[in-house]
């Protein structure tokens, strides 16, 4: 099975550096949610928030890269374009488009969803960036495919396998992350909602 050979791969080359390097799909989950919890109006669809969690996990479908044998430092292996900004913003708008094939090109409410997901898959590469382990994130792909960390990474690294998640280390891994990601996450929705309501450029909802 092509998702058994991937994992197979990249935990034996976690297990070389130390540990696994992920944030759990989770905590990608919650920062896409944030983005959409920032932009949402009133009565937003389901699939809006499901959408927004989804495009923030995509990148991590590069790990197919494993079992196609493409190596990990490989422009197209994992971490590698997938994991790009400008990749996330392309994810996202295609995920967009998808979300409402019978708007016209043109209509408002798809542009919208494109950067809101758009945004929302951009968070997954920085948070990557901020764990210590495996190889950095293409961050800069196509036009730079050096695999960068920044210089703080706080995130503690994250079982890749399932049967690893309800153990020790997968709870103190979403301690970690809750720390980490959860609760400042939360926290910027919070400020941004404030600000977005005390803006004087804030839309006038209407009144029918
Ligand atoms: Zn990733």
């Amino acid at each position: 099975m092509l998702y058994d050979r991937a994992r197979h791969v990249l935990d034996s080359y976690h297990s070389k550096k130390g540990a696994p390097a992920v944030p759990t799909f989770l905590t990608h989950g919650v920062a896409g949610l944030a983005v959409a919890a920032v932009t949402a109006r009133k009565g937003e669809p389901w699939r809006y928030w499901l959408m927004a969690a989804g495009c923030a996990m995509l990148p991590d479908l590069d790990v197919a890269a494993f079992a196609l044998g493409i190596p990990y430092g490989h422009a197209l292996g994992h971490r590698g374009l997938a994991h790009s900004l400008l990749g996330a913003l392309v994810l996202g708008g295609v995920a967009a488009f998808l979300a409402f094939p019978a708007d016209s090109f043109t209509h408002k409410r798809r542009w919208r969803m494109a950067l809101v997901l758009g945004l929302a898959t951009a968070t997954h590469a920085p948070l990557d960036a901020m764990t210590s382990g495996g190889l950095g994130v293409a961050l800069l792909a196509p036009f730079d495919h050096r695999r960068i960390f920044f210089p703080w990474t706080p995130i503690a690294v994250a079982p890749i396998s399932p049967r690893h998640f309800f153990t020790e280390l997968g709870l103190r891994v979403l301690l970690s992350e809750l720390r980490w990601v959860w609760l400042p996450a939360l926290a910027l929705v919070a400020a941004a909602r404030v600000l977005i309501r005390l803006s004087p450029w804030r839309s006038k909802p209407s009144r029918d």
